[in-house]
């Protein structure tokens, strides 16, 4: 029995998790899951709680997702989202389609009855078989708010807004100055997060944005810590191949940090635990393949494979090759 624990935002997190969830049914189906998801990028929104990342990761290993789209219900409607517009309620460019409406309401009004996320969360996730048991970073509500640049020609003042305002509706158009996350210094990581990583066998991190994914996950006090303490290795998946992000704008959110767009300094930027960092591995593509030999030296054991998740066969490959960088033993291999 192997227990595995998962840092993962929406997407990213969700198409690396589902091919992890592949493999382990293929070698080790005994093992557990447990992912702890992002909600920096939750908002109340038209009077209910929306929650992104730990929907898309809902949707995605519940079989629900809209693959082609990457995000959101299959067979989705906007009807409702129409009636809103009409109001003027809402944001016209966040579209919620129907279906995924019915999720935001069931948690809103959990949440209203005055459970926690965590436990909204589990009774949605009862529905969907979703071979994993899916935790939120923290209960509380912690959100990422972007400083975003002005620009003095078109008389535009630097000003704070929701992480989805800035990444949404100006789809990252205007330069992050500073990412914060409200409220994370009085935050408490979620019940089970912290056990997760401390008895978990290998922890994992998916391949989502280092910043406002995994950077917000490790943001709520105590959780890096426990990365730090944790006796399994802790191995990640990089974003970021041949200096690019892939399906997204994550180097918006890097080069806001001074973080080079690139494998090798994303891995460094997380640091070698042997130095009081929070990885001991990293898997890159193989056109990063001379990452692994300078990583070495930093005390990161690093291997060099296609890492674009092309079909769930193909991410379940790359969540094998991630766990045989953690040196984990595995029946039937
Ligand atoms: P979000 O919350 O929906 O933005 O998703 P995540 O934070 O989980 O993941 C976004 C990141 O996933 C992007 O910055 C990409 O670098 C990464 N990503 C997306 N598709 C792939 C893929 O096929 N392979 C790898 N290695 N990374 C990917
Ligand atoms: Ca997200």
């Amino acid at each position: 029995m192997t227990n595995m624990t998962v840092l993962a935002g929406g997407v990213g997190g969700a198409r690396f998790t589902r091919g992890l969830l592949a493999h382990l049914r293929a070698v080790d189906p005994d093992s557990s899951v447990t992912v702890i998801a992002n909600t920096g990028d939750d908002l109340w929104l038209t009077g209910l709680r929306v929650c992104p990342d730990l929907d898309s990761i809902m949707y995605t290993l519940g079989g629900a997702n809209d693959d082609e789209r990457g995000w959101g219900r299959m067979g989705e409607s906007e009807r409702v989202s129409a009636e809103l517009t009409a109001y003027g309620v809402g944001w016209p460019w966040f579209t919620l389609g129907d279906l995924d409406l019915g999720t935001h309401i069931a948690r809103s009004s959990w949440l209203r009855d005055g459970l926690p996320l965590s436990e909204a969360t589990a009774r949605l996730a009862a529905r969907w078989n979703l071979g994993a048991t899916l935790l939120p970073a923290t209960d509380d509500e912690v959100e990422t708010i972007v400083t975003v640049a002005g620009d003095e020609s078109a008389d535009i003042a630097i000003e704070d807004m929701h992480f989805e305002e800035w990444w949404v509706r100006l789809r990252a158009s205007r330069p992050a100055l500073a990412f914060t996350q409200r409220n994370a210094s009085v935050a408490r990581p979620a019940p089970g997060v912290l056990e997760a990583i401390a008895t978990a066998d290998v922890v994992l991190f998916a391949p989502s944005n280092p910043v406002v994914s995994i950077g917000t996950i490790l943001g709520i006090p105590g959780i890096a810590d426990a990365v730090r303490a944790t006796s399994a290795p802790v191995i990640g998946v990089s974003p970021i191949i041949g200096g690019a992000v892939l399906r997204g704008m994550a180097d918006a959110c890097l080069s806001a940090i001074g973080v080079e767009t690139s494998a090798v300094a994303v891995a460094r930027h997380y640091g070698a635990r042997r130095d009081g960092g929070l990885i001991d591995g990293w898997l890159v593509d193989e056109v990063d393949a001379e990452a692994a030999s300078a990583l070495h030296a930093d005390g990161i054991r690093s291997s060099a494979r296609p890492l674009w998740f092309s079909s769930v066969e193909e991410t379940a490959a790359i969540a094998g090759d991630a766990l045989s960088l953690a040196n984990v033993p595995h029946s039937g291999r």
